[in-house]
């Protein structure tokens, strides 16, 4: 059983684990509440109607790991194939969807940052096998005013594989929790009415910037 980021290995020492293998005391209901979601065998099942969950730490710029698998739903197509996803900072959501084999894949499929840019390749896996995000984001920067200076930057290995390399966002993607997009924001993993699966989810926050010593 992997529980290794390919570039990591495993979580470092200051990594925050989002999820523990046993239970969902780091998060809630988007509705309000405690999650409802269900923990066997060390991961999280989403059960449907219950809602989007919601880390309790809030983030701005970080490397996240996670793993995910996908339901099997032969008869099932397009959005309706073990859809989820990854919101990061609850904004912007990487699509999690069985997508195994389309070609090209669209800015709706597996890997997707939602409706606004495809994967560069398909990386995915078949339907009942563990897959991994590896993701660097840099949160939206704004100036003094709050006006947008630069848009937020996602980079994303999916099993490995480079599918965004260092993309400006053109915003929040549709379902977002909020537009505050100069705030810190947590992690949320969507409901969508199919029984997909993560375990293994830790976030290392990163420095603003580093030194500006020579
Ligand atoms: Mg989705």
């Amino acid at each position: 059983m992997t529980t290794k980021s390919f570039l990591t290995g495993e979580p470092p020492e200051n990594a925050v684990l989002l999820f523990n293998g046993k239970d969902l005391s780091n998060w809630d209901s988007r509705k309000g509440g405690p999650a409802r979601w269900d923990v066997t065998d060390g991961g999280i099942t989403v059960v449907p109607g219950t809602g989007d969950i919601i880390s309790h730490e809030k983030f701005t710029d970080f490397f996240l790991h996670l793993e995910f698998m996908e339901p099997d739903m032969p008869e099932a197509t397009g959005q309706a194939k073990g859809n989820s996803g990854v919101y990061l900072q609850g904004r912007y959501e990487i699509q999690v969807l069985d997508s195994y084999g389309i070609e090209p894949p669209g800015r709706g499929d597996c890997g997707a940052i939602y409706d606004q840019f495809a994967p560069l390749v398909n990386a995915c896996k078949p339907a009942l096998q563990w897959q991994t995000y590896d993701v660097v984001f840099r949160a939206t920067r704004v100036d003094e005013s709050g006006n947008v200076i630069e848009q937020a930057r996602i980079t994303v290995f999916h099993n490995g594989i480079v599918i965004h390399n260092n993309v400006q966002v053109l915003g929040p993607t549709g379902g977002a929790l909020d537009q505050n997009v100069a705030e810190p924001g947590p992690l949320l993993l969507q409901d969508h009415g199919n029984l997909v699966k993560y375990r293994n989810i830790w976030i290392v926050p990163l420095p603003l910037k580093g030194a500006d010593k020579y």
